[in-house]
């Protein structure tokens, strides 16, 4: 039967109902960008309160715009790390609670593992993407370079040293003063900025491996904001930080196909891109560039499927399920949960 995927690690409260295959159903996602915007930042107790007074509603909903009632479900997928603990809590009980209740399988996902399944699903590009495949992870919490060779078998092959690239995104708007969440803000601004008027560092760059660093590029913002003066400095200054992060990008992404293993980019049928700051048009661009010199296509969800959902987590619930791999009820949640311990294998935690 169908799969209801919960999603509540962050500050997007999800739920969505995928058939067997693949095809979406019904899908939702609340932001909290209301309720955290007054602080500049995401609060976890909110985040948690809000997840909570807001999640029962989104799965009857989707569930409703499905058509599917509990008892027809194959299974519950809910997100149980990383993530706010709070936020965690919220959605794997209730998808827990939902398991007991219908006498359903449930599937405790990491969320990384949505973000590195979602070019699997048969919608995004036709079929969906085979393994093995490099993944470029850009979101606010997380920058990883990760081979994909197989269902639970992820290696990953560089990381950032300091901030994530989709925080580097923030931090930096929010010095040139723009409204939090500063990624799409930022790129908004530089679409009327000359990208080459100012230099900026390119933090990485032409160094061996696939490691990420962006805290000296949003040094070199901090120092260049007081003396910009007109809006179209602020534009310049937008178009030159998002043209730097992008080729910083292309170039670590090009190190970890050379670093994927084996022979010819170690059968890599793709370079896939996920995270929020997949969204972003100049890194699209730079990287689809890079793929296309290793012969590779680009592969970037619609942006919807790029930022934190429930299809991704029901998804990775289908594709888990498929393998014969569901968690016990008493599966804790995991506040800290690399990728690279996931395996094939159950999880089974017991508390
Ligand atoms: P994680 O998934 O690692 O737990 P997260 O929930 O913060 O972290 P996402 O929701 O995937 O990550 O992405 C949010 C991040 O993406 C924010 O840092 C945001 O600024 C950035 N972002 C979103 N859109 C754009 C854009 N158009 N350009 C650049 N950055 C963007
Ligand atoms: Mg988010
Ligand atoms: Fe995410």
């Amino acid at each position: 039967g169908p799969v209801l995927g919960l999603e509540a690690s962050c500050d997007e409260t999800a739920a969505a109902i995928l058939a067997p295959d693949g095809t979406i159903l019904a899908e939702a996602v609340r932001s909290q960008l209301a309720e955290h915007t007054p602080f500049g930042g995401v609060v976890p107790e909110i985040a948690a309160r809000a997840h909570l007074a807001h999640l029962p509603a989104l799965a009857a909903q989707v569930m409703g715009q499905a058509g599917v009632a509990p008892a027809d479900l194959g299974g519950i997928a809910a997100t149980a790390g990383p993530g706010l603990i709070g936020g965690l809590i919220v959605g794997a009980s209730f998808g827990k609670g939902m398991a007991i209740a219908h006498g359903l399988p449930f599937v405790a996902v990491n969320h990384l593992e949505g973000h590195a399944l979602t070019a699997r699903l048969p919608g995004v590009v036709e079929g969906g993407v085979e393994f093995p495949y490099l993944l470029l992870l850009l979101s606010g919490g997380h920058c990883q370079c990760v081979a994909v060779e197989g269902l639970g078998r992820y290696r990953r092959l560089g990381s950032t040293l300091d901030d994530a690239v989709g925080e580097a995104f923030d931090k930096s708007a929010k010095l040139m003063g723009l409204p939090w969440p500063g990624g799409p803000a930022l790129e908004k601004l530089a679409a009327s900025g000359d990208p080459m008027r100012y230099p900026l560092p390119r933090p990485m760059l032409g160094r061996p491996g696939c490691d990420f660093s962006f805290s000296g590029l949003k040094t070199a913002v901090a120092q260049m904001v007081p003396k910009l003066e007109t809006e179209q400095d602020r534009a310049d200054l937008a178009a030159a930080f998002q043209r730097v992060v992008a080729a910083v990008l292309a170039d670590r992404a090009r190190n970890a196909l050379a670093m994927l293993p084996n022979a010819t980019c170690g059968g890599a049928t793709a370079m896939v891109v996920a995270g929020g700051v997949a969204a972003n048009q100049g890194v699209r661009a730079a990287l689809s560039a890079e793929a296309a010199r290793a012969g590779l296509p680009l592969v970037a969800p619609p942006i919807r499927l790029c930022t934190d959902n429930a299809v991704m987590i029901a998804w990775a619930g289908i594709e888990r399920l498929r393998a014969g791999l569901t968690e016990p009820l008493d599966f804790a949640p995991r506040p800290r949960w690399p990728l690279a311990e996931l395996s094939a294998e159950p999880t089974g935690e017991r508390a």
